[in-house]
């Protein structure tokens, strides 16, 4: 049992190895459609190799949106962090989300009543909310609800103590739940992993957990998911706030620059 890994530790192992094949694959492709890019300009649009060569382009594409995949999970790939609102990200997602979602699921939207900062890459946080969305909306072929929620919280150490993951302080919370299928513990215990699907092949990937676990680990977050078999599943997020300190910090931080005058 001493060899027993912990699941995070697990986690980060996979991570690393997928980081390196990731960042070697990315280099390889790289060059592949570097000079199929400029066979393509080469031979002339009339070449009977232009077909072939589009070929070519097409596998490297696919090969390079796994990698980047693969990347994210790792936490290797390039950020473009700001402050960003979650509201707002979330209002300029909604009607690709509407879009995405069939007649027969209710959507269902209810963002905190003040707007929410965090120090966020918003395309990749865009990413992480689409996932689950389309997770959510494959679970729940019969129809159900789905619901995107913001909230602030604060995670006091009771809570950190008691649930036994992050650490105390304000966040803001994105939560994702829906009235599907739900999971059984073995799945859920492995939903994070890259390449684990319980969907047919050529449906899933099993890549869209494991980019949400990297993109929010590198957000200095973290996720929880709860669920239950024929009722439904949530997921939540935490966001570390970057609210300006309240005025009581500030005092605090006054006491110390000019104490002793
Ligand atoms: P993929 O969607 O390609 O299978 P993911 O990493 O996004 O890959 O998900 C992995 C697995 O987690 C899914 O195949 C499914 O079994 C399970 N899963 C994820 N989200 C949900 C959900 N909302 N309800 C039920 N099962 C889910």
């Amino acid at each position: 049992l001493e060899h027993q890994l912990t699941q995070s530790q697990k986690m980060e192992a996979i991570g690393t190895l997928t980081g390196g094949i990731a960042h070697d694959f990315n280099n390889i492709l790289t060059a592949i459609i570097g000079y199929s890019t400029m066979m393509q300009v080469q031979l002339g649009e009339d070449h009977p190799l232009q077909a072939k060569v589009r070929e070519i382009l097409r596998a490297s594409e696919r090969a390079a949106n796994l990698t980047r995949s693969l990347l994210a999970y790792s936490r290797k790939q390039v950020t473009n962090p700001a402050a960003v609102g979650l509201n707002a990200i979330l209002t300029n997602l909604e009607v690709m989300l509407r879009r995405l979602i069939p007649e027969n699921i209710e959507f269902r939207m209810h963002p905190a009543s003040a707007e929410l900062s965090v120090l966020a890459d918003a395309g990749q946080i865009e990413q992480v909310v689409m996932n689950l969305a389309v997770n959510a909306r494959d679970a729940m072929a019969n129809g159900g609800v789905l619901s995107i929620s913001t909230d602030r919280i604060i995670l006091d150490q009771e809570f950190v103590s008691a649930h036994g993951y992050g650490l105390p302080g304000s966040y803001a919370l994105i939560t994702v739940a829906d009235t599907g299928i739900g999971m059984d513990e073995k799945t859920r215990d492995r939903i994070f992993e890259p390449f684990f699907t319980t969907k047919e092949p050529g449906k899933g990937t099993g890549l869209g957990l494991a980019m949400v676990y990297g993109i929010v680990k590198q957000h200095s977050g973290f996720i929880n998911c709860y669920s239950e078999l024929g009722h439904g599943t949530v997921f939540r997020i935490y966001l570390p706030l970057i609210d300006p300190p309240t005025p009581s910090e500030c005092i605090a931080v006054d006491d110390v620059v000019h104490g002793g005058e």
